[in-house]
């Protein structure tokens, strides 16, 4: 698979068209694999889809005591699988990016696999071939460096876990990699900041 996956949230206009597309997708069950989530709801509508980041070493599939999560050839991080998975739910907790979810109504995990049968025969996901926006842009990378500014990003640091993606989220060019905590750290300086304006109000 030659193509690449990548996300830009500052694309994201919230229309939900990628989940609806999702949910629509033969083999869902009418459940979308892909969330609209909230960049910074207290101070900002930005949303950005989620989708399954499709990590190099899966850390659902790592802690699964079934091994009902496979890994293709080609690095795409399959569902679960039925007949192994026994729903207990630690991929759902061991995936940084809160991506599979456990669907109580078939005691299974299910999550997004790039729609592997799509993608494997050189097509789009679903969700890609409806965001009018090309938020979710899948296909070659020289086509999106043609049209595009910023950087794709696949390297993540949750401290000193670093993690590594196929798929990839949009940064400013003079970003390489992805600081999760940093990020929180900074946003937690941001409240006691406007938590200290507010006192100043008050006063
Ligand atoms: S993003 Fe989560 S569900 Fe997807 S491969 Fe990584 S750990 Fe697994
Ligand atoms: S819920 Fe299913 S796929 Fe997830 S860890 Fe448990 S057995 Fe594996």
């Amino acid at each position: 698979m030659d193509s690449v996956f990548i996300v830009d949230p500052a694309r994201c206009i919230g229309c939900e068209a990628c989940v609806q597309a999702c949910a629509e997708c033969g083999t869902h069950r009418g459940v979308s694999m892909i969330h609209l989530e909230f960049v910074d709801r207290a101070h900002s509508v930005q949303t950005t889809p989620q989708v399954c980041m499709h990590c190099e070493e899966p850390t659902c599939a790592q802690v699964c005591p079934a091994d009902a999560i496979k890994q293709t050839p080609d690095g795409v991080t399959q569902s679960s699988l039925k007949p192994r998975c026994i729903g207990c739910q630690n991929c759902v907790l061991a995936c940084p990016y809160g991506v599979p979810k456990y669907q109580v109504e078939i005691d299974q995990m299910m999550k997004c696999d790039m729609c592997y049968d799509r993608t494997s025969v050189g097509k789009r996901p679903m969700c890609a071939t409806v965001c009018p926006s090309e938020a979710l842009y899948f296909g070659p990378l020289e086509e999106w460096r043609g049209r595009r500014r910023g950087r794709p990003v696949g390297t993540w640091r949750f401290g000193r876990q670093v993690v590594r993606t196929r798929v990839m989220m949009v940064m400013p060019e003079s970003v390489d990699r992805i600081d999760v905590w940093a990020d929180k750290r900074q946003g937690a300086g941001r409240e006691d900041r406007l938590d200290e304006r507010r006192a100043e109000v008050a006063d």
